[in-house]
């Protein structure tokens, strides 16, 4: 009799256990993507709504005007709301400071529900890699100082901060040369704030931004074509840049004349 009034309790719990915790998934569906949540169906529409929007913009910015028959039907990114931060980081696995994160391969979003900067920077940010590996594949030498700058330069709400910061960088002379970015292996330095990163990240999203601003998206397209197609970092940015840029020297030069300028 103990055992049954055991039992009776445990699918009493179960019957009862809020709908989060069974992480019942429900769904909407935009034409590229396929926004997935528990509770706030409010902000899942203004994530794939957002979404929408960055697809088409960054697509443009990067030159690649083609791009829009990707990403439909099956192939849509999905993004996954988790109820909250705790779920979230236990669900991917990230770090306890990430808000957000993707997955190249699964073409995947992950984030939380009222995720702070997550409509703004974060989604921009991740929806720019998916976009940018979606187009250079999986083959090419693409440095990360390319992936994390083609990122960053889309979460537009901060383009302005990061160029004035990267112009002081250049004032005050503490840039990196750009074959120093090359070896620095920023994935093995485990503090986040440690000024190296910073740097290297803000770095990154100047070179983008240098590199579309002074030259235009179509050769930059060009350049990640180039690079998708098996070039060398410095054969694709001679193709592309031929009359300015030859050598990782040539671009290190172009572009802090270019801050210099700003
Ligand atoms: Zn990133």
């Amino acid at each position: 009799m103990a055992k049954r009034i055991y039992f009776l309790a445990i699918a009493f719990i179960f019957m009862f256990l809020p709908s989060s915790l069974a992480q019942e998934w429900q769904e909407l569906k935009g034409e590229h993507f396929i926004a997935y949540f528990t509770q706030e169906q409010k902000f899942a529409k203004e994530v794939l709504a957002s979404a929408e929007v960055y697809y088409q913009r960054i697509a443009s910015d990067l030159g690649y005007p083609r791009y829009n028959d990707f990403w439909l039907w099956d192939k849509r990114v999905k993004i996954y709301i988790y109820p909250d931060h705790a779920s979230y980081v236990k669900a991917t696995g990230q770090p306890e400071w990430s808000e957000g994160a993707a997955e190249y391969k699964n073409k995947k979003i992950a984030s939380f529900s009222g995720s702070k900067g997550f409509l703004k920077s974060i989604l921009p940010h991740e929806v720019a890699h998916l976009i940018f590996r979606d187009f250079v594949g999986f083959v090419g030498e693409v440095p990360l100082w390319l992936d994390e700058g083609v990122a960053q330069w889309e979460e537009e709400i901060k383009r302005k901060d990061m160029k004035l910061t990267a112009k002081e960088l250049y004032k005050e002379d503490s840039l990196l040369s750009i074959e120093d970015m090359m070896k620095l292996d920023i994935r093995n330095i485990k503090d986040k704030n440690s000024v190296y990163i910073r740097t290297y990240y803000l770095q990154s999203v100047s070179l983008v931004g240098f590199l579309i601003e002074r030259y235009g998206s179509e050769r930059f397209a060009e350049f990640c074509r180039q690079l998708r197609d098996g070039k060398t970092l410095e054969a694709a940015l001679s193709f592309a840049y031929p009359t300015n840029i030859g050598s990782l020297k040539d671009l290190d030069n172009e572009w802090r004349q270019y801050l210099g300028k700003q």
